[in-house]
């Protein structure tokens, strides 16, 4: 007897569901891109606990007859492919012919589905893939229902986790597919009550601002560009609004979500020298590419594609961006070789000397360099270069000091906050609305009572915004809507305690008021920012972790000049 055997169907299906099925979410993406596929303009997603009690879909596109309502459950049906030459000119998001199949071996579906012309639709149960029942039922469109997913997969079921969690993955999916398809309306009900509503938009821009609010929307600079074959519309990250995590990116082929290595470094070369360590862009591209130009059918749940021309797709994203990010930038992003404010040779605020006079201080605002005819009582300084705007050069006792005046204003403002923070609550005299991704609120509102005790007055306003009463001072002129984000994502990563929000709170804090990169210290403000940074308990580190100062010694230098 040969030890070879050809399994049998239920176990081909399991294993093909092990792979295309993971969670809830996959679910509620394969059935989401169905109903787009169909040519929906609506599509409704309802879940039970995070979808492991219910997952249903349904939509008011093409519907199916009632051969095809069954021949839907077979393994590799599908109408959306008839050769093998069809799969380099994929315009629809499925064509494996496995989803349906797959969810249906591992779950209790129903599918009630119709034609649009057709006189009665038809109702099709399944039990782990095998048909129970079917008849005529009245429908147009399709809904398709899962109860008890995983039930005869216990070693999966066992993997999934809290409700919560499983429900925030099911509010990413049907966020990536919302932003991928805004000429579709979405609403997603979870435990019977609507949670997120989408009507249809007219482009990608409304839909980004649907979902995460004006405020977010305009701190998005947005690019256009079309070359033969490859068509790229990106919202990207204007300035300086940076995030300290990767929460807000998105990549889009041909309107499939993807993850792609290649596209977000190229995103990340376009920021290249502008991007402080440790933050992230917010990015939206929405790529247009000749399907014979990439291979989409290199992975089960067709997260991933495969290009063609790698290096093209990369140099087009990158430089695309870059020219369109510097030109924004262009006022402060002074050129290294720009002469760097020139200050005579200065007397510098030894221990114990007299403060700086008014005068000098107020020349200093003026942003002049310094009168000679002031009579300052310093002693002589630190001689200190500008290496363009960022970085100061400071020649010292027994060698060279380089410092990052931003990292180094950083650490100061963050110790600062955590030591003597303020957290006292302002009233806002006009209270903020801020309208937030839905999961941000979700995460926000959980966290109310520990964001109060940080002086954080938040309120629900329903519809994915919060209602914003009271700070502490410190953040009252502070990026309101870019705080919040972090906030939420440091809550999703499971950073509760309030020691740990305050951190989070501190570093953006300090991130945001301290020296931006385009302002120039004069020479007391640097001393004062060393005397400072000396104070503090981690000179050497930004709260980020890069470093503040970088010392090398005559020692160093003389074997770098191969004098030692
Ligand atoms: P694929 O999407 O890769 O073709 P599926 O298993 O997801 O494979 O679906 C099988 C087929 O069932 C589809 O090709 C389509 O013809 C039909 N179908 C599935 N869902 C719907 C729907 N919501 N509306 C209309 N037809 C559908
Ligand atoms: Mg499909």
């Amino acid at each position: 007897m040969p030890a070879i055997k050809i399994l049998p169907v239920e176990i081909r299906n399991k294993i093909a569901a092990g792979e295309v099925i993971e969670r809830p979410a996959s679910v509620v993406k394969e059935l989401m891109e169905n109903s787009i596929d169909a040519q929906s303009t609506n599509i409704r997603v309802e879940v039970l606990r995070g979808g492991k009690g219910l997952i249903k879909v349904t939509d008011n596109g093409s519907g199916m007859g009632r051969e095809d309502a069954l021949l839907c459950l077979e393994r590799h049906a599908t109408s959306k492919l008839s050769s093998a030459d069809d799969l380099f000119s994929i315009r629809t998001m499925g064509f494996r012919g496995e989803a349906l199949p797959s969810i249906a071996s591992v779950s209790r579906m129903s599918l009630v589905t119709g034609l649009k012309d057709a006189p009665s639709g038809v109702f099709v149960e399944a039990h782990a893939g095998e048909v129970k029942d079917v008849r005529d039922f009245p429908g147009k469109g399709t809904s398709v229902e899962i109860r008890d997913l995983f039930f005869n997969t216990p070693a999966r079921k066992k993997f999934l986790k809290s409700d919560r969690t499983e429900l925030f993955h099911i509010v990413d999916w049907v966020t990536r597919e919302a932003l991928a398809h805004w000429d579709i309306a979405f609403t997603l009900f979870t435990e019977k009550q609507e949670t997120m509503s989408i009507p249809r938009a007219s482009g990608p821009r409304e839909r980004i601002l649907q979902i995460y609010g004006r405020e977010f929307v305009e701190e998005l600079l947005e690019v256009h560009v079309h070359s033969p074959g490859l068509t790229l519309a990106a919202f990207v990250t204007r300035g300086e609004h940076f995030r300290s995590s990767k929460n807000h990116q998105f990549i889009f082929i041909n309107r499939r979500p993807v993850k792609d290595q290649i596209i977000s470094h190229a995103v990340y070369q376009a920021y290249e020298g502008l991007l402080p360590h440790d933050t992230h862009p917010v990015f939206f591209l929405f790529m247009d590419i000749d399907p014979g130009k990439i291979d989409v059918n290199v992975h089960p749940t067709k997260r991933e594609v495969r290009f063609e021309n790698k290096e093209l797709i990369h140099r087009f994203v990158s430089s695309s961006l870059r020219e369109e990010i510097r030109k924004e930038r262009s006022h402060y992003a002074a050129p290294f070789l720009e002469p760097s404010p020139h200050f005579p040779q200065r007397p510098f605020p030894g221990s114990g000397v007299n403060p700086p006079s008014s005068e000098y201080k107020e020349s200093l605002v003026r942003g002049r360099g310094i009168s000679d005819n002031i009579d300052l009582l310093y002693q002589s300084s630190l001689p200190f270069l500008y290496l363009g705007d960022t970085f100061i050069a400071v020649a010292g006792k027994g060698g060279l000091t380089l410092i990052d005046h931003h990292a180094a204003h950083e650490r100061i403002l963050y110790e600062n906050f955590l030591k003597g923070m303020n957290l006292n609550s302002h009233p806002l005299l006009f209270p903020r609305q801020i309208k937030l991704s839905h999961k941000e609120y979700v995460l926000l509102l959980e966290s109310k009572d520990t964001l109060r005790g940080m002086g954080m007055e938040l309120d629900d306003f329903g519809h994915d915004t919060l209602v914003v009463r009271s700070l502490p001072e410190a953040l009252e002129e502070a990026d309101l809507r870019g705080i919040l984000s972090d906030i939420a994502a440091a809550l999703g990563e499971g950073l509760r305690p309030f020691i740990q929000l305050k951190e989070v709170l501190a570093a953006r804090i300090a991130c945001h008021s301290s020296v931006r990169g385009k302002e120039i210290l004069h020479q007391e403000e640097f001393h004062h920012l060393l005397l400072r940074l000396e104070n503090t308990e981690t000179p050497d580190q930004c709260p980020h972790g890069r470093p503040t100062r970088i010392f090398i010694s005559l020692d160093e230098l003389k074997r770098m000049f191969k004098r030692k």
